[in-house]
């Protein structure tokens, strides 16, 4: 079944998923622990539709690719079409926040590193994407202080604050209307503090963001 953007209490979202836009490298601690360099401009890379499944369901993950990397992030929904915005504009323009997997084939994308091409391998392929239920953007007092929490077998893997983004979220909406026009039900996935690691089949999942959202969700077992 195609994924369909929901709100927390079941309420519809009318707008598709388009597309889903990641920031790479947006909390220095997470750039550090993978020996990667902090990048001067955000590192942009896009997730298709067809990538996106219900975190809140169990979800597969792929086998015989090597590592599957959990990365937890803050996701946020859009509302309105974003071209080439200033800042206002950009948080206008937001229906929703919620939680995104912006799960890695890791082994394939240090090889696809190393190569110098690009990711979609590693990180575009089918369920690639478990996407929660969002709240509406009043629910969250402050975007910028968030706490992002996994807990993989009831034990915490990361746990991490949005304040210690490097680009915070909505000068990197604006940023990247810079380059990709955002359209309505398309989804911001806003980079992963810390923590990041393998999952497996059978793994039990807690996700949580700061106190409006925790989904317990599992990878489906062999
Ligand atoms: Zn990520």
């Amino acid at each position: 079944m195609a994924y369909q953007h929901r709100f927390i209490g079941g309420q519809d979202v009318p707008s598709k998923l388009g597309k889903i836009i990641c920031v790479g490298r947006n909390y220095a601690d997470h750039a550090k622990e993978l020996n990667n360099p902090i990048p001067d401009e955000p590192l942009l890379f896009i997730k298709p539709a067809t990538s996106a499944v219900a975190m809140e369901s169990p979800f597969s993950i792929p086998k015989g690719f090597g590592s599957v990397h959990f990365e937890t992030e803050m996701a946020i929904l859009m509302g309105e079409r974003l071209s080439k915005a200033q800042d206002e504009e950009a948080r206008l323009a937001i229906a929703g926040v919620g939680l995104g997997l912006d799960l890695t084939l890791r082994d394939v994308q240090n090889d696809l590193k190393a190569k110098g091409q690009p990711w979609e391998k590693a990180k575009a392929f089918d369920g690639a994407a478990p996407l929660s239920a969002f709240v509406k953007p009043d629910n969250i007092a402050d975007l910028q202080n968030v706490q992002i929490r996994l807990m993989v077998n009831n034990e915490i893997r990361q746990d991490g604050n949005s304040e210690y983004m490097l680009n915070q979220v909505v000068p990197l909406l604006s940023y990247i209307s810079q380059y990709f026009t955002l359209e309505p039900g398309d989804v911001v996935l806003t980079g992963t503090p810390a923590g990041v690691g393998p999952i497996m089949s059978g793994d039990k999942l807690r996700v949580e963001l700061g106190d409006v959202l925790s989904i317990e969700t599992s990878v489906q077992a062999d």
